[in-house]
């Protein structure tokens, strides 16, 4: 037996050297014949073509996706690449590409930034918060970009969804020029409209990003969905239901779904509102959603706010932070579409 794995052992030795050895000639071929170099690949692993390179501006960009898209989230890989340049040395991009990688782009975060266009850019540009695009509010056709998307914006701060935290990590973020909101002397929040251009150039720029990175729905998120005791934006004016039915950007929930659970709802709504097992089990329906609460049975300022995040951006009619039918309804149409993987 001993001696079976010696040898078992011993072939496995070999045949590594071997593949080294191929992997070594194949590197050295590649400075003088791309053919030889492409045939020792194919033999090697038949199936997998070589990803194709195109360079612009000296910026080289993957033309294919060279990933395995099913067994990522996203990875449609195609864009910049990033190379080392050793002094010496050459690095080769296209022999021996791993199909298990993807993007570190995962989310795609909306906000709006409370100032006017200019004030926009001075703080983006000049202070310690940033995005990736900005959209104004001047009616023009630019968009404009002030950070690579290869790296990080400070855009998200101490942020969290489903098992993700500190989503600047992971996230492309879309500021929008908008004034926000004003108080009245109640609270009651009135928030400034967006302009149809903007939300033409918004849409046109996530579906962009989303189809590149293969962002799924569920990571398409206002910041207050991420944030929901510290941010309001974009708040109920955005139009997230327009956004996933004319562009299929983002979550929605089916009306159907929806009208099943109103009445049952209603009847919770009435019946046991104040009771701490249905409080507790709102709670955990918010947090299987994918906000970050921990579910405790008091209907605390955690809990209030958390259910207003959810209405900015999916009950947007009423936006007070207090369950009614409707959006309890809501909540369980959406669990129901979404579920957690
Ligand atoms: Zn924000």
């Amino acid at each position: 037996m001993r001696k079976t794995l010696y040898i078992i052992g011993l072939s496995v030795f070999v045949f590594s050297c071997t593949s080294q050895k191929n992997v070594k000639k194949s590197s050295y071929n590649a400075k003088t014949s791309t053919t030889q170099a492409k045939t020792t690949v194919k033999s090697a692993t038949p199936e997998k073509k070589k990803p194709e390179i195109d360079t612009e501006h000296g910026v080289e960009f993957f033309r294919t996706n060279i990933a395995d898209i099913t067994k990522n989230d996203n990875t449609a890989s195609y864009g910049s690449i990033v190379s080392a340049k050793p002094a010496g040395y050459k690095v080769v991009k296209t022999h021996f590409p791993a199909i298990a990688q993807n993007f570190r782009q995962k989310y795609l975060i909306l906000h709006y930034t409370v100032l006017p266009d200019d004030k926009s850019i001075t703080v983006l540009t000049q202070q310690s918060v940033s995005a990736h695009y900005l959209v104004n509010n001047l009616g023009d056709n630019e968009i404009y970009q002030l950070v690579d998307e290869n790296k990080r914006s400070y855009h998200a701060g101490v942020s969290s969804w489903r098992t993700d935290k500190n989503l600047n990590d992971t996230s492309i973020g879309i500021e929008i020029v908008n004034l926000g909101y004003k108080a009245d002397a109640t609270g009651y929040k009135t928030f400034e409209p967006f302009s149809e251009d903007q939300i033409k150039k918004v849409a046109a720029l996530a579906k962009d990003i989303v189809t590149r990175y293969n962002i799924p729905a569920t990571n398409v998120l206002a910041h207050s969905d991420i944030a929901p005791t510290r941010k309001q934006d974009p708040g109920p004016m955005f139009p997230w239901k327009k956004l996933y039915d004319e562009y299929q950007i983002g979550m929605w929930y089916d009306e159907m779904a929806k009208q099943n659970f109103m009445t049952s709802a209603q009847t919770d709504i009435d019946t046991k509102y104040n009771e701490p097992s249905f409080i507790f089990l709102v709670q955990t329906a918010l947090q299987k959603f994918g906000y970050d609460i921990l579910p405790n049975g008091k209907w605390d300022d955690t809990t209030k706010k958390t259910i207003e995040a959810l209405q900015y951006h999916f009950r947007p009619q009423n936006y007070n932070g207090i369950l009614d039918a409707e959006t309890w309804a809501v909540l369980q149409a959406l669990n129901q579409k979404y579920p957690t993987k």
